[in-house]
C-alpha cells in the first residue's frame, strides 16, 4: 500500500505573518485548489485518530488516503479553512497552543459570512490567533480536530552565547513572548502598535532552543539591564543607526556577561517543566473542548529528543515530527512524522495552479504514483517563471 503522509500548512490568508514569519502564510486560493484537486482526484482526507489507529494495525483506511494539518492556531484558519474544508468535505487537525488563544466566547465571521454578504473580505479580522469558542466549533464540525502544540511554543536561552540584540528590524519574538506571556494571544493583532517595544531595545539576545530540547540557563538580569540603559541614554531606537554600535555593544555584553551570574536548570527542573507542558495543554484543551480528547502533542518546530518523547507519552498517545516522512505501517506508531507545503517560495507563485500541480508532484513522490515527476517539471517551470511576472505568495496582497 502507498504510505500515507501528513502535509503540514501554517497560516492560510490574505495579510502574510509578520516579521519572519511571514513564509509561514500562503493565500487561501491555494488551499482552495488543492482541496479541488484532491476531491477531483478522490483522495479521502482522514482523522488524525484514524492514521494513527491504523499505524497500530487497528483499522483500514482508504488506499488514497491523507492526513492535513495546521499549525499554531491562527484566526485565519477559522476564516479560511474551516469554511474551505467544509465546502469541499474535507478535514484536518489544528495544533494548538493553549498560551495564544485569544479571549473572546463568541465565534468570529469567515468567509462563508464574506459569501452570504454579510461583510466584505478584507473586512474579516484573520490577524491573531483563534479562540476557545471556535476551536470548539470546529471540533464539532469535524473540520479541523484540536491537538497540542504544547503549552508555551517558547524558546529559552541555553547559554551565554551572545547572538544578538532585540533592536528595530531585528525583533526577537521570542524574547517578546517571555518577557510578557499573557500578551502572546494579541501580538498580533494590528492595532497593537509597535509590537517590537514589549522588550526594551538592546536586550541581549543569548543562544536559545525550543522549550523542549534542552535545560534553559538565566543569566542575571543586571546584564539586560545595564545594556538597555545604555541605549537608551544613546538616543535608544536611533543607537542602532550609528556605525559602530554593534562592537561598542556587543564589547560592553561580553565584559558584563563574563563576569555575571549564569543559572542552570538541573535535568530534574527541565524535565518537570516538559511534564507541565505536556499535561498543562492537554487540561486546558479539554476543560475549554468539552467531551474532546486531545490524544495528540505536535512538537513545536517538530523538536524532539528520547527525554522529551518519554515525558510526553505519559500524556499522550503519539507525538508529532517535522521529519518529511511518511510513516508506514510496521513503524513506531507513537512518533508520527510529516511533511510540510506551501511554506517555501519555490512551492508557490501568484498564480494556483503551479502550486497546486506542485503539491500533486510532492503527494506523488510521496506515494510513488506514476506520473510525479513530469508534474513536478511542469510545476517547478511554471512557478520558476511565474514568479518573474507575478508578485508571488510573499507579497501576494
Ligand atoms: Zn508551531
Amino acid at each position: 500500500m502507498s504510505p500515507t503522509p501528513i502535509l503540514s500548512f501554517h497560516s492560510i490568508g490574505d495579510d502574510p505573518l509578520p516579521f519572519e514569519l511571514r513564509h509561514l502564510t500562503a493565500p487561501p486560493e491555494m488551499l482552495e485548489g488543492i482541496l479541488k484537486w484532491l476531491t477531483k482526484h478522490r483522495f479521502k482526507t482522514i482523522s488524525l485518530g484514524d492514521y494513527f489507529e491504523h499505524l497500530e494495525s487497528k483499522k483500514e483506511i482508504p488506499k488514497k488516503s491523507l492526513v492535513l494539518a495546521f499549525d499554531d492556531g491562527y484566526l485565519d484558519n477559522w476564516c479560511f479553512v474551516h469554511p474551505l474544508l467544509k465546502k469541499y468535505g474535507h478535514c484536518g487537525f489544528i495544533l494548538v497552543t493553549p498560551e495564544f488563544v485569544q479571549k473572546g466566547e463568541i465565534c468570529r465571521p469567515t468567509m462563508e459570512d464574506v459569501d452570504s454578504g454579510l461583510l466584505l473580505r478584507q473586512e474579516l479580522p484573520s490577524r491573531g490567533y483563534c479562540n476557545w469558542a471556535e476551536l470548539g466549533a470546529m471540533q464539532s464540525a469535524g473540520t479541523l480536530e484540536v491537538y497540542s502544540h504544547f503549552q508555551t511554543h517558547a524558546w529559552w536561552p541555553i547559554s551565554n552565547k551572545l547572538v544578538d540584540f532585540h533592536r528595530p528590524g531585528h525583533v526577537d519574538i521570542s524574547g517578546i513572548w517571555n518577557a510578557n506571556p499573557s500578551a502572546k494571544p494579541n501580538w498580533l493583532d494590528p492595532d497593537a502598535k509597535d509590537i517590537g517595544m514589549a522588550l526594551p531595545w538592546g536586550t541581549p539576545i543569548y543562544e536559545s532552543a525550543r522549550s523542549q530540547s534542552a535545560p534553559r540557563i538565566t543569566v542575571d538580569k543586571n546584564v539586560a539591564a545595564t545594556l538597555v540603559e545604555h541605549v537608551d541614554q544613546n538616543g535608544g531606537a536611533e543607537f542602532f543607526t550609528k556605525p559602530g554600535w554593534e562592537t561598542e555593544l556587543s564589547a560592553m555584553a561580553k565584559s558584563l556577561t563574563a563576569t555575571a551570574q549564569i543559572q542552570r536548570e538541573t535535568q530534574a527542573d527541565f524535565e518537570k517543566r516538559l511534564q507541565f507542558e505536556c499535561q498543562e495543554s492537554r487540561r486546558q484543551i479539554e476543560i475549554n473542548i468539552p467531551g474532546h480528547k486531545c490524544r495528540f502533542l505536535g512538537w513545536p518546530g517538530g523538536e524532539w529528543n528520547e527525554t522529551a518523547q518519554r515525558i510526553a507519552l505519559e500524556t499522550y498517545d503519539a507525538t508529532l515530527t517535522t521529519h518529511p516522512h511518511a510513516t508506514r505501517l510496521g513503524e513506531n506508531p507513537h512518533l508520527i512524522h510529516r511533511f510540510f507545503f506551501g511554506q517555501r517560495s519555490h512551492e508557490l507563485t501568484g498564480w494556483v495552479w503551479p502550486s497546486v500541480m506542485k503539491f500533486s508532484s510532492r503527494l506523488g513522490k510521496i506515494r510513488g504514483d506514476f506520473g510525479w515527476k513530469i508534474r513536478d517539471f511542469i510545476a517547478n517551470r511554471a512557478i520558476g517563471f511565474g514568479s518573474r511576472f507575478c508578485r508571488g505568495n510573499r507579497g501576494f496582497r
